[in-house]
């Protein structure tokens, strides 16, 4: 989460439902989207990617670097190898 935002610019209400704007996962309880957001998406530590060791400091963030650069080149390597 950025500074100075408020944890409610992170979810959006749909009907009974409080939906996270980061992963858009759905909660029925508004007390546990607060809670996914302050544990999920609150940067606390850096997290380490485990393929090229470069730190972020969102989970998300984490993901979306993997899918885009270490997933697909962990991809290539394998193909690299078959004979
Ligand atoms: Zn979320
Ligand atoms: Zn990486």
């Amino acid at each position: 989460m950025a500074p100075g935002l408020e944890l409610s610019d992170y979810f959006i209400t749909i009907g009974d439902e409080f939906v996270c704007n980061l992963c858009h996962k759905s909660f029925t309880i508004k007390a546990k989207v607060r809670r996914h957001l302050q544990t999920v998406h609150t940067p606390s530590k850096n997290i380490e990617c485990e393929f090229c060791q470069r730190t972020f400091k969102h989970e998300l963030s984490l993901k979306d670097h993997q899918d885009r650069f270490c997933n697909a080149r962990r991809v290539t390597a394998v193909k690299d190898e078959l004979p």
